[in-house]
């Protein structure tokens, strides 16, 4: 339904005049607006309109806004935004630094911006909150991989199994990715270091992809990429653009002159066809074994 003139004319000041906290981010989770009651809550001037990873530092670093309470920091923010802005509509409950209890609703859609709106629900369900905090707690754990904070491969194929199972068919391009000779990386730099290139390799991933894209650890040096909405000519580009940047990375800070690189195969889901998830994973997997044998540091499509 399309709103009239009228209605889209009342709409800024109905969200300035409300006590409840609306934002919006657009799809490279800049905020784009924020309302009076979003801008008091989170410590922002009327001017002000910073990323949403930056709101969390700031909120962080300087106990106003959102209260993230993590020992580091940074790793929590990357396993939130392996989450964030994944699926069309998530609600949780989150504490702001000024005690109060919000009930955040989040909503996106396909281009990716989001709309964000949480009302203040100190007052309501306390007897349970503790309970459901550690529920979400144990929750971010299971879809969470400890190593790279990248989501893991249980999220990936919960995910997975959503996307191929939507009613409309949309285009959707996944590749599975593995580093090339990963054990002479262990062999000659040890373990410790071989950590380091897998967690060098998860932050690549993160800075190549969109939001709606999910970027996951299925286990041991094997990563998969899940590009919703993505025909496989504009996969294509995002796969080249993590394969070169894989290629520049510079991870070992004692060895500088340590390089490594990656191989990749990329399909299309056959979505009309009512392909499932292992027959998708396994011709990408086909693909991907052809990147190998064909020399690696290469994508194959498939
Ligand atoms: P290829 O180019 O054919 O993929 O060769 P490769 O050596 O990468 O493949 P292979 O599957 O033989 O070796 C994978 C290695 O990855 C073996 C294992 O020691 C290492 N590995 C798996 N998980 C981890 C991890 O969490 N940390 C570290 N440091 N190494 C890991
Ligand atoms: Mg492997
Ligand atoms: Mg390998």
């Amino acid at each position: 339904m399309q709103m009239s003139p009228a209605e889209l004319e009342n709409l800024p000041a109905l969200f300035e005049a409300s006590e409840q906290l609306v934002a919006m981010f657009d799809e490279r989770d800049q905020m784009r607006f924020a309302n009076s009651a979003f801008r008091r809550a989170l410590g922002l001037s009327t001017e002000e309109l910073p990323s949403w990873a930056e709101l969390m530092r700031q909120g962080y670093h300087s106990e106003r806004g959102t209260q993230v309470s993590a020992a580091d920091f940074e790793a929590w923010l990357a396993a939130a935004q392996s989450r964030r802005g994944k699926l069309p509509f998530r609600s949780f409950e989150t504490s702001l630094a000024d005690g109060r209890w919000m009930l955040m609703c989040e909503t996106t859609v396909t281009n990716g911006w989001m709309l964000c709106i949480a009302s203040d629900v100190s007052g309501l369900h306390t007897e349970g909150r503790d309970l459901r905090q550690e529920r979400d707690l144990a929750q971010r754990a299971a879809w969470t991989d400890e190593l790279t904070q990248l989501s893991n491969r249980r999220y990936c194929l919960e995910r997975l199994d959503a996307l191929l199972a939507r009613e409309q068919a949309a285009p959707l391009s996944l590749a599975v990715l593995d580093l090339d000779h990963f054990k002479r990386v262990n062999d000659s730099l040890g373990h410790d270091a071989g950590d380091l290139v897998l967690q060098d390799f998860a932050q690549l991933m993160r800075q190549c992809v969109r939001r709606a894209d999910i970027a996951a650890r299925l286990g041991g040096e094997e990563f998969v990429l899940v590009l919703p909405d993505t025909p496989l000519p504009e996969a294509e580009r995002v796969l080249l653009r993590l394969l070169a940047a894989v290629r520049a990375s510079q991870p070992l800070a004692a060895q500088p002159a340590f390089r490594y690189s990656c191989s990749a195969g990329l399909v299309a889901a056959d979505v009309r066809g009512g392909e499932g998830r292992n027959a998708v994973l396994s011709r990408a997997d086909q693909a991907l074994y052809r990147a190998k044998r064909e020399g690696r540091d290469r994508l194959v499509v498939g």
